[in-house]
C-alpha cells in the first residue's frame, strides 16, 4: 500500500455557485478557477496520483487548456482514478479536511462522502469528509477563500 497527501485553495467568488464534493451548496459564495472550482475535489485528485507518483492534477489536466474550463471536477477525479487503476493500483481510503469560516461541512458531509465514494468506487465508510474553521486567523480567517487537506491510501489492485 502507499498513501499520499493533497492540498489546494480557492478565492471566494460570489458570481459562482458553490460546489464541493461534487454537491452544489446554496447560499454561499463559490469558487474562483479555471473547472468548477472543486477544491474537495481537487485535493483528492493530488493525494491519489501523489500516492502512485503519477503527478499532480495540473499535469494532468492543465488550467490553461480550453476543455477544462468549467469542468466538472469529479469527471477530473475519476480520471485519475482510472490511471491509479492503470497504474496497478485502487483506492483504500480518503479522510479530507475542509478549512473554512463560513462553509458548513457537517450538514453535507455525509452527502459529499457517497458522491467521492461513488467516484472512487469503495464504501461510504472508507471516506471521511470533516470541517474547521482557522480561528479567525490569517486568509481563511478573512473570509477570503477556503483550504483543502486531503490524504489517500491506494492498495495494489488484485
Ligand atoms: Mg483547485
Amino acid at each position: 500500500m502507499r498513501v499520499g497527501v493533497g492540498y489546494d485553495s480557492h478565492r471566494y467568488d460570489p458570481q459562482r455557485p458553490l460546489i464541493l464534493g461534487g454537491l452544489e451548496i446554496p447560499g454561499h459564495p463559490g469558487l474562483l478557477g479555471h473547472s468548477d472550482g472543486d477544491a474537495v475535489a481537487h485535493a483528492i485528485t493530488d493525494a491519489l496520483l501523489g500516492a502512485c507518483a503519477l503527478g499532480d492534477i495540473g499535469s494532468h489536466f492543465p488550467p490553461d487548456e480550453e476543455r477544462w474550463r468549467g469542468a466538472d471536477s469529479m469527471t477530473l477525479l475519476a480520471s485519475a482514478v482510472e490511471r491509479v487503476r492503470e497504474a496497478g493500483f485502487q483506492p483504500g481510503n480518503v479522510d479530507v479536511v475542509v478549512v473554512s469560516e463560513s462553509i458548513r461541512v457537517g450538514p453535507v458531509a455525509d452527502r459529499m462522502r457517497a458522491r467521492v465514494a461513488d467516484v472512487l468506487d469503495v464504501p461510504r465508510t472508507r471516506v471521511s469528509i470533516k470541517g474547521k474553521s482557522n480561528e479567525g486567523m490569517g486568509w481563511v480567517g478573512r473570509g477570503e477563500g477556503l483550504a483543502v487537506h486531503a490524504v489517500a491510501l491506494v492498495v495494489s489492485a488484485p
